[in-house]
């Protein structure tokens, strides 16, 4: 019966991981899935997370469904989160918000309703850009381009290559961006750049798409969602897709959100119901727990303040990772411009390492690394910097 069923290979990423997890080599280090560990190698906690979790256990309240669209709370909250409280199209019911499966199940949702709503138009994604963007979209029979970004012989954004693309796209086509901390390559445009692009944006009649998986990161939380107001406030419309799997280390909780930015109020409305329908065809409604959890930090003021603080944490850490381990690539090879690790922002790098340097990283040294040299700097810790420096450096030299 199921003889035709084509094999799947599993997805590099978690393959790798797995892999990692029957290393027995006691110095290995995962460098690969995007991941924030702390300094002992632990997924945090959070405190104010902790502390959310007992209040709602302690309210002991039915595990009834959830709306379609899900929790009021969250969905108010994420707007706030990403919009701003003074937002003129939040102020104007003109954003059209649901609660989603993760920030993976906002994407899925909007590409369906994207495929019925505006099925000519194409989605253009960055190259490169993650991996689920490409599979996603193509999922819901959606065509996929590229527009250029990273350039390997700088090691930086190719903006150039990017506005070029972005003048010649036909009008309503979806051009799917990161407001910061960018997957896979740590960078991210600076607010002149944004605004160029912005400008092409609104001339052409382009559709922006910011899918946000890592706000708080980058500068800060207010920061970090910089882009996603300054695009509202220049009357684009626009989908947006968040997630809060890193930045509240719920991961499994599966928290996102899907906001469409509308023309009128009237629109957001009938996008809303087409959201809820969109949803009702999948899985119903989304979970109840994890939305309980950030809907309780996020509209509690002390709590709400503790989460900033821990987000703070984190994010200082990272960069004091980028700067450890430039500093000992340098010494260990002076001749490496290690500058990109501390110029690249969020989780992850993109150290240029080849597939074959990657690999040698793995089988020498321990040291994993997903095979486009996305290295995720979370992984490091002050026990294992200097030694991963080490090996790079060695391994640059080979
Ligand atoms: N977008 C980007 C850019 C991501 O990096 C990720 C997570 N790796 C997601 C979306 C998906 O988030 P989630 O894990 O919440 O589904």
């Amino acid at each position: 019966m199921f003889e035709h069923v084509d094999h799947y290979p599993g997805d590099p990423i978690l393959s790798l991981l797995e892999k990692f997890g029957h290393d027995t080599r006691p110095n290995k280090v995962n460098l690969s899935i995007g991941l924030y560990y702390d300094e002992n190698g632990k997924i945090p906690v959070l405190k104010s997370v902790q502390a959310a979790a007992k209040i709602v256990q302690e309210k002991a309240e039915p595990h009834t469904y959830l709306p379609m669209e899900g929790l009021a709370a969250y969905r108010e909250a994420v707007q706030h989160l990403l919009f701003g409280r003074d937002s003129a199209a939040l102020r104007d019911n003109r954003v059209a918000t649901i609660q989603s499966v993760g920030g993976s199940g906002a994407l899925r949702v909007a590409a369906d309703f994207i495929k019925t709503y505006l099925p000519d138009s194409a989605v253009w994604i960055s190259d490169p850009s993650w991996d689920n963007h490409h599979a996603l979209f193509t999922a819901a029979r959606i065509q996929v381009h590229t527009y250029p970004y990273y350039d390997a012989v700088t090691n930086n954004i190719n903006f150039g290559g990017m506005l070029e693309t972005l003048n010649t796209l036909p009008a309503k086509s979806i051009v799917l961006m990161q407001p910061c901390c960018h997957n896979p390559t740590g960078l991210d445009l600076n607010h002149a750049q944004w605004k160029e692009v912005i400008g092409v944006l609104q001339q052409r009649n382009l559709i922006p798409f910011l899918d946000i998986a890592y706000q708080g990161f980058g500068d800060g939380i207010e920061e970090d969602a910089w882009v996603v107001r300054a695009m509202a406030d220049a009357g684009l419309t626009m989908v947006v897709t968040n997630s809060f799997s890193k930045n509240f280390s719920l991961y499994g909780e599966r928290c996102g959100g899907l906001s469409f930015v509308c023309p009128s109020a009237k629109e957001a409305a009938l996008v809303l119901g087409q959201l809820k329908a969109g949803v009702r065809r999948i899985y119903s409604s989304p979970p109840l727990f994890g939305s309980k959890l950030v809907a309780t930090v996020l509209h509690d003021a002390d709590l709400r303040q503790q989460w900033d603080r821990e987000v703070a944490a984190m994010r200082d850490r990272i960069k004091t990772m980028r700067e450890k381990l430039r500093n000992s690539l340098t010494a260990h090879a002076p001749s490496v411009d290690g500058s990109y690790l501390v110029n690249q922002r969020g989780m992850f790098s993109y150290t240029g390492f080849t597939a074959a340097e990657v690999d040698s990283l793995r089988e020498d040294s321990a040291i994993y690394l997903i095979r486009s040299g996305r290295l995720c700097i979370p992984g490091l810790n002050n026990q294992n910097v200097e030694s991963v420096a080490q090996a790079m450096a060695e391994t640059l030299k080979k």
